[in-house]
């Protein structure tokens, strides 16, 4: 019987995105399910673009008691199995108490901590992401949570013109919802001037009707200036996911650049990134200096109290250039990658290899991954090693099986560019390695961290196994996949109906396969 998921976060942008990794968490740990996603009418689309969510459901921007009970009795016909909170506000608790669910989960606003961060500027040792506090909703009822950073479904990179073009773009986002929380627009416009002389930039500059035509960029020469007003999210979201980075204040669009893959500077003055809305892409940077007064309030809207907004006027342009130049000199999104299983995809299938003889190269797999190195794929192999938390074998034993694999593929003439694995697993049993880590497939911690040593474009290259948590990486991390029909194949392709697709996911028979179905794409 088919499962039925309501999650409700009825705004605001950013809010709605950093919902993402948990909407997608709930989502694998109910393959099959149905997912309602229950917002306010402007942030509909935006949350059509969260991966694995099945429908949309939007309500007014004001809607009064008696609408809002329709709405309910039209939504309790589904009879949901599940709701899930992520709002906590009177209306959201109205529409979970009306459907009574069988089990009903509400986001802990945590609203002491937050007071005390703002009121008495006592800093709890580790900072509480919204991200976290939302999976740790999912993780109390013992489900895994992979998903920990904002994604959002963009179309086929091949087909976004500034993704296919790499055209040097540099998104300008000045707007915020609040006054306060808005960087001088005059160092937005010096910064923007700054990296068009600099680096040849062309600056596409996004703002809401309110903040349109303040700017002064008449300086930059045709062609390299485009003005986005009042855009749709979805336009906005194609033309981030094509730029080279994005600058912001603490705003939704900062998590919009964010969730799409392109690195962002956000501004913050009023907030601060401990009060678990910073921004989290791998890349991002938060651009803040220390002021005693710091933060003044949770989002910003309190009026400043000083002479002067110091937290935003200390902030110098030269400050957020920097931050700029250093993410422009660094290699960010810009190689692709094979992310390759090691067993059962590239290697025979075997219950726990651990003796290097036991390594036999599937026919055709060497060669394949030349064709994909040839075609100027990075290859990276990624490999569950959960018998070390087992206690099945040690590390040495799976760095001699890698390093066996790494010289049969030389004699080959391919070598990869990374081999890495995960030797954890929740309920190993050797201590050390038996906890939930962020490195397990389908955690996407190997991706990521090939992603920093080698520049790849998570967003760009493909997962290529035979396992279902092979297919679900690919989900988590933005990418591509390709399920191979040896190893466990078969098995996997009969439970792919229920899943959250990737985008792109196609089935071969081996490695062979899936590269030239790769290629045949790009
Ligand atoms: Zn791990």
């Amino acid at each position: 019987m088919t499962r039925h998921i309501l999650v409700i976060r009825l705004g605001s942008l950013g809010d709605v995105i950093l919902t993402s990794p948990a909407v997608l968490n709930l989502k694998i740990a109910h393959p099959g399910s149905k997912l309602v996603f229950l917002t306010k009418e402007r942030f509909g689309e935006v949350a059509r673009m969260i991966p694995g969510v099945d429908e949309v459901r939007t309500i007014p921007e004001r809607i009064g008691s008696t609408d809002l009970y329709r709405l309910v009795l039209d939504l309790d016909r589904t009879n949901f199995d599940i709701v899930v909170d992520l709002h906590g506000n009177f209306r959201s608790w109205f529409v979970r108490t009306l459907l009574g669910s069988s089990q009903s989960n509400v986001y802990p606003k945590r609203r002491l901590e937050r007071w005390l961060i703002v009121h008495r500027k006592q800093f709890p040792r580790e900072d509480q992401h919204t991200i976290d506090l939302y999976n740790a909703l999912i993780s109390r009822n013992g489900l895994p949570t992979p998903s920990r950073r904002p994604i959002l479904m963009i179309a086929d990179p091949n087909q976004n013109h500034f993704m296919r073009s790499r055209e040097n773009v540099v998104v300008i986002a000045p707007g915020a919802a609040h006054e306060n929380k808005k960087w001088p627009i005059e160092r937005f416009s010096e910064v923007a001037r700054a990296l068009h002389r600099r680096f040849g930039s062309k600056i596409a500059w996004v703002v809401t009707r309110d903040d349109a035509g303040i700017h002064n960029l008449d300086s930059l020469p045709e062609g390299s200036f485009v003005e986005l007003v009042d855009a749709p999210i979805p336009t906005v979201a194609e033309v981030m996911a094509g730029a080279r980075l994005s600058i912001a204040n603490d705003s939704g669009l900062a998590h919009l650049s964010s969730a799409v893959g392109t690195p962002v500077i956000a501004v913050f003055g009023p907030t601060h990134p401990a009060l678990g809305f910073a921004p989290r892409g791998l890349f991002d940077v938060v651009a803040e200096i220390d002021e005693y007064c710091r933060p003044c309030s949770l989002h910003g809207k309190t009026p400043c109290f000083r002479t002067e907004r110091f937290c935003m006027t200390r902030l110098s342009t030269n400050d957020v250039l920097e931050r700029a130049v250093r993410l422009f000199e660094s290699p960010v999104n810009v190689e692709r990658a094979l992310f390759v299983d090691r067993d059962g995809t590239i290697a025979v299938e075997r219950h726990y290899v651990s003796n290097p003889d036991e390594i036999e190269l599937i026919p055709g797999a060497a060669q394949a991954l030349r064709r994909a190195r040839d075609a100027g794929f990075k290859i990276v192999v990624v490999s569950n090693q959960s018998g070390v938390a087992r206690g099945h074998f040690g590390i040495d034993a799976v760095e001699r099986t890698n390093a066996r694999l790494r010289s049969l593929l030389r004699n080959e003439g391919v070598e990869p560019d990374l081999m890495l694995y995960c030797p954890h697993h929740p309920h190993g049993s050797i201590s050390g390695y038996s906890f939930a880590c962020a490195c397990r497939k389908p955690a996407p911690g190997m991706a990521e961290q090939a992603a920093i040593e080698l520049g790849i474009d998570l967003r760009r290259s493909y997962v290529i196994g035979d396992k279902i948590d092979d297919v679900t990486m690919a989900s988590v991390m933005g990418g591509s996949a390709i399920l191979v029909r040896t190893g466990y194949g078969s098995d996997s392709e009969a439970r792919l109906s229920g899943l959250v697709q990737p985008r792109g996911l196609a089935v071969c028979d081996n490695l062979a396969g899936a590269v030239d179905e790769i290629l045949k794409r790009s």
